[in-house]
């Protein structure tokens, strides 16, 4: 990946749409001050400029979901004010849609079936971005509908570039540094890139807001979006919060979960960490409302990762 800094005066934006904006936990744990961050920034880009802002529980990888997780998730963003419009979208009650997606792409020539082993696709020598590279091997196979295996885009040649907000111009040669990607998976599951571009085309998501760590996925969204002759949305990838070590701080690096009361002690963190001012507020609505009005995107540091340490 290349990152270029974003010309001066230039803008990306294209006929003024209507502002609509998501935050798209996934429920495999409590929510920690990393997805916290996620949900304020969404939240301040969409209220500032009067938008809507909706919740999406990503919740497509079904083994990796923990009961109870995306209800718990949902009353911590109660108790910061972080208020939600419409109904919140689950990934999990979406599969007919989503199959509805890969039958447009099968009609019209854009997947094919893979019957690759992990273990044989590890033994490929091309190394990319998120390990091996997929060779191709079933690309020109034909294999028919009931053979067993994973359903994979045909990732045409060429770089794939897009101007993120705060990021910059960010150019990936996605043929060659992932390869023909999964759409749906070995075990039937659908892949999240189908999901997510599923989801967002269908809510009519404008602009999206999130961590860095998912900027290496936008390329393959845009290459998907355009498959299925969908609208790009704008956007914004923050920096991630990484802990003193420079891992992520997540479910899996043990960080710590915030709780009813301590997800809205930590949202002045959480605007500091993006790099806004802290208004004085007597509580989580007020500071939310008075941190919507001074929103400034720019303030927040041109980095894809800060170290963050919520507890001492
Ligand atoms: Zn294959």
């Amino acid at each position: 990946m290349v990152l270029t800094p974003p010309a001066s005066g230039a803008s990306s934006e294209g006929p003024a749409r209507t502002y609509h904006g998501r935050f798209a936990p996934s429920p495999s744990g409590p929510l920690h001050f990393g997805s916290l961050v996620a949900a304020v920034a969404s939240w301040l880009d969409a209220r500032a400029v009067g938008g809507r802002w909706s919740v999406r529980i990503e919740d497509v990888d079904a083994p990796r979901t923990v009961p109870g997780a995306a209800d718990a998730i949902l009353r911590v963003l109660e108790a910061c004010a972080l208020e939600w419009d419409g109904p919140v979208l689950r990934q999990s009650e979406r599969g007919a849609i989503y199959d509805q997606a890969l039958a447009t792409l099968r009609a019209a020539g854009e997947i094919y079936r893979c019957r690759c082993t992990r273990r044989e696709i590890a033994d490929s020598a091309l190394r990319g971005i998120e390990g091996v590279v997929y060779p191709g091997t079933c690309r020109d196979l034909g294999l028919a509908s009931e053979v067993p295996g994973a359903l994979r885009l045909r990732v045409p040649p060429g770089i794939v570039a897009f101007e993120d907000r705060l990021q910059g111009c960010i150019e990936q040669d996605v043929a060659r540094e992932v390869g023909d990607f999964v759409l749906e998976r070995r075990d039937g599951l659908h892949a999240y890139q189908l999901a997510v571009v599923v989801d967002d085309a269908e809510q009519g998501i404008t602009d999206v807001v999130r961590g860095a760590d998912l900027l290496a996925s936008t390329p393959r969204q845009i290459l998907l979006q355009r498959a299925l002759g969908h609208a790009t949305p704008r956007y914004l990838h923050f920096p991630i919060a990484v802990d003193a070590r420079g891992e992520k701080l997540s479910k899996q690096s043990l960080a710590p979960a915030l709780d009813l009361q301590s997800a809205a002690a930590a949202l002045p963190a959480a605007l500091a960490f993006l790099g806004q001012e802290v208004p004085a507020a007597t509580n989580a609505r007020e500071l939310l409302a008075e941190a919507a009005r001074r929103w400034d995107p720019a303030r927040i540091e041109r980095v894809a990762a800060r170290p963050f340490a919520l507890f001492g």
